[in-house]
């Protein structure tokens, strides 16, 4: 994936997809948007940062994870495997960008409106995530398999995040890397992350 900083308005409709394909609770995000102030009265401006899991290419957290839950599909997006997820959190520690989280069972059950129970769109998240397990980004797997775009590709109106096979040298995103240098999130990491900015 590449995110064109040049595009993104900060509208936070990704987010909004995001949350509500994979019926995540409250506090818990797998892309988020980010904001920063660059330069010095009065030649300020705001950029808008997006980021989820970059399913880098030598990936801290599924050397980390010992019980084989966290692993590498065949093209390339790092999954994770909840019935083998013992909670432990060692991907968590290990991601140097802060992409994973934890379901813990009173979050999974604690609704958006307050006390009481859960709204009936909210029932099947209990039914979806396993309780104590880790979990992040999965570039919407499911939508891809059955031939869709991730769902905050899909609903970005200002079509600043670019996806595709990063293999094929014209997709998407690749047209767009050969125009534009294309920096990954904390290459000093050696992470060989599969998602890049261009601004
Ligand atoms: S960004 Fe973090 S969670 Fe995603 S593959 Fe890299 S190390 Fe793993
Ligand atoms: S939907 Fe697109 S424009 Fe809006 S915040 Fe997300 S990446 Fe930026």
């Amino acid at each position: 994936m590449v995110f064109d900083l040049k595009r993104c308005i900060g509208c936070n409709a990704c987010v909004v997809a995001c949350k509500t394909e994979n019926m995540l609770p409250e506090d818990t995000f797998f892309t988020r948007t980010f904001v920063a102030e660059i330069g010095s009265f009065p030649n300020v401006k705001r950029v808008y940062i997006p980021s989820l899991c970059n399913h880098c290419e030598d990936a801290p957290c599924e050397r980390a994870c010992p019980s084989g839950a966290t692993y590498t599909r065949d093209d390339g997006i790092v999954m994770v495997d909840q019935e083998k997820c013992i909670g432990c959190s060692a991907c968590a520690v290990a991601c140097p960008y802060d992409n994973r989280t934890q379901f813990s069972k009173e979050k999974l059950e604690r609704s958006y409106f307050g006390e009481g129970e859960l709204a009936s769109f909210e029932e099947p998240r209990t039914e979806r995530w396993l309780a104590g397990t880790v979990s992040k980004c999965d570039f919407c797997s499911r939508r891809i398999d059955n031939g869709l775009l991730p769902a905050c590709v899909g609903a970005c109106p200002t079509e600043a995040r670019i996806f595709g096979d990063l293999d094929d040298p014209d997709s998407a995103p690749n047209k767009v890397l050969r125009q534009r240098n294309g920096t990954p999130p904390l290459p000093e990491k050696n992470t060989r992350p599969k998602v890049f900015y261009v601004d």
